[in-house]
């Protein structure tokens, strides 16, 4: 069955400053904030943080800043 793979194909790609090459990162919640939940993407391969990302939780969320 496919289905592992499946799951790793889901992670997006990012550029990892210590591996110096796109890799495969994990999403985890870092912190909740007002304006939304704070996701840090990890490389899959060091563990290296390759990113993060705010994703507001409300659809109507508006940048006001
Ligand atoms: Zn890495």
């Amino acid at each position: 069955m496919a289905r592992d793979a499946f799951k790793q194909l889901e992670a997006s790609l990012l550029f990892c400053p210590q591996c110096r090459v796109a890799t495969p990162v994990r999403k985890r919640l870092l912190l909740v904030l007002p304006q939304g939940n704070k996701f840090d993407y990890l490389c899959s391969q060091c563990g290296s943080i390759c990113g993060d990302k705010i994703e507001p939780e409300r659809p109507e969320d508006r940048r006001l800043m």
